[in-house]
């Protein structure tokens, strides 16, 4: 019997009032694993009415005590991060190897949150006009509404969570509709560790509930991490009540392959950059720029490369690469690359759907595309890549930033002056050199243009679930 899901709200698991459910899949079969609700408006209210109860006492909670939960809730994660990596991959057919690996992260992430609650700063207080004494006050906005994606569910809700709790605030959460599993197992080892209400779930659709989240008038702040779509919808409606916003979008990750470049490590990480998580990666390396006079040979060892993958079952010790999320994104996907094949691109690998159950699509290498078609400009977010040649390096990186997003890019080289010229030229909002896909609990991640604004992990993103307020005394 297929399992019914409850939502989380003021630290119970209770029914949806819409009594309306979406099957939850396995990607990798298309077989239902659980049934969450569609929540509706009267849910998303009484939700973030259990988070404004609870922010009346969370709010005056010390940095030390809040710290301290948060630990806790790092070690109860860690005690279950097998079962976790388990629910992850079943839900989004991320490969066990990484899903267990990102476990591991998220407990880090977490620790650091929690660490860093103790430790946000400011400008000392002083006389700054005589006789007159300022102060900074650093204080949480209130109830935070947080959208998550269905790419990496457990780490988004965690990178959306985690700092908002640590600073004061209470959260409601609303992971995507596709992939809530792994968010209600988090709910699940709260309790007893955070104070009923300051972490609430509801689950089902972002027209419906999460519209309402960010609607809510007891909503200080909407945080989102999703699609441009999604992000430039929130900030019109958040405008009407003028919410603080935080928006983690889309990306289109340049990866630019100069001719000193480690030929070897480039063309792992420009495949390895590409597939991990089939693609779907807001940092995943699309666009693979490389210099004409390297060109055939790196797309030659790039392509034996990327056929010798091993792709499939995502439960498997050595799966690198699996299942996209569903059907229609598969679609999508496919409808991407066909209409690229039909503007004049060669297809070097893949290419198409598996023969198999669940959505697996082989990855994909597209050569011939100009910088100005869809594959080059537009999320994929599929195991698909553009190679394309460049000149001077200047080219390299024109074409590098003639996009509309700046989430993330790299740059290979052995030459100092060009990794740290293409670091100041590059508007991203990461720039690696010889490597890619990095992130650090320590370091924020965040994007230029289109990719959003406000930026998670780090202090900063503590920051940006903080208000500054300025206390002035005159004393005589
Ligand atoms: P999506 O935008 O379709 O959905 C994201 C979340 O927003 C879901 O929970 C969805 O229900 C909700 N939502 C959608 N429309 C909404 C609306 N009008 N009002 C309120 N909520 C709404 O994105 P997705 O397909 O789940 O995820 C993929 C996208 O997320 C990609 O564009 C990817 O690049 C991006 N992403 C960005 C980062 C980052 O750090 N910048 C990280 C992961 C994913």
């Amino acid at each position: 019997m297929i399992q019914r899901k409850q939502i989380f709200i003021n630290g119970e698991f209770v029914d949806s009032l819409s009594e309306e459910y979406d099957s939850i899949l396995n990607p990798a079969t298309g077989e239902v694993l659980a049934e969450a609700p569609i929540c509706n408006k009267e849910d998303v209210d009484t939700a973030v009415q259990s988070a404004a109860a609870a922010f009346k006492t969370w709010r005056n909670t010390t940095p030390g005590e809040r710290s301290t939960a948060l630990l806790k809730l790092a070690d109860r994660i860690e005690a279950n991060a097998e079962e976790l990596a388990v629910l992850e991959t079943q839900n989004v057919g991320l490969p066990i190897q990484f899903s267990t690996h990102l476990i591991e992260f998220i407990v880090d992430n977490l620790r650091f949150f929690a660490s860093a609650a103790r430790l946000l700063q400011g400008p000392l207080s002083g006389e700054y006009m005589a006789q007159h004494t300022s102060m900074i006050r650093r204080e949480p906005l209130g109830v935070v509404g947080s959208i998550a994606p269905w790419n990496f569910p457990l780490a988004m809700a965690i990178w959306k969570i985690g700092p908002a709790i640590a600073a004061g605030n209470t959260v409601v959460l609303k992971p995507s509709e596709l992939t809530p599993l792994t968010a209600l197992k988090l709910a699940e080892l709260s309790v007893g560790i955070l104070p009923p209400g300051v972490f609430n779930i509801v689950t089902g659709h972002g027209t419906e509930a999460g519209a309402e989240l960010v609607r809510h008038p007891e909503v200080k702040m909407a945080a989102l991490t999703g699609s441009v779509r999604a992000g430039s919808s929130i900030a019109k409606e958040a405008a009407n009540s003028v919410k603080k916003l935080h928006l983690e979008l889309g990306g289109k990750a340049p990866f630019i392959v100069f001719d000193d470049a480690n030929m070897e490590e480039a063309v792992f990480w420009s495949a390895a950059g590409a597939f991990y998580n089939s693609g779907q990666d807001c940092t995943a390396a699309t666009r693979i720029y490389i210099q004409e006079n390297i060109y055939d040979e790196f797309i030659e060892r790039l392509v034996s490369f990327v056929e010798s993958t091993v792709v499939g079952d995502p439960m498997l010790p050595d799966t690198l690469v699996g299942p996209v999320i569903s059907e229609a994104h598969l679609q999508k996907i496919d409808g991407m690359v066909q209409r690229a094949v039909n503007s004049g691109c060669k297809i070097l690998s893949g290419g198409s759907r598996m023969d198999r159950p669940g959505f697996f699509y082989r990855p994909t290498v597209i050569a011939g595309a100009k910088q100005s078609y869809e594959i080059v400009q537009e999320e994929v977010f599929g195991p698909v890549i553009t190679v394309m040649p460049f000149e001077t390096d200047g080219e390299a990186i024109e074409m590098a930033n003639d996009c509309k997003y700046g989430l993330a890019s790299s740059v290979w080289t052995k030459n100092l002056d060009r990794a740290m010229r293409a670091s100041k030229e590059l508007e991203f909002g990461e720039v690696w050199t010889n490597t890619h896909l990095s992130l650090l609990s320590e370091m924020p991640h965040g994007g230029h243009k289109m990719s959003g604004y406000g930026s998670d992990l780090s202090v900063f993103a503590l920051e940006e679930y903080t208000r500054f307020k300025h206390v002035m005394m005159k004393f005589e």
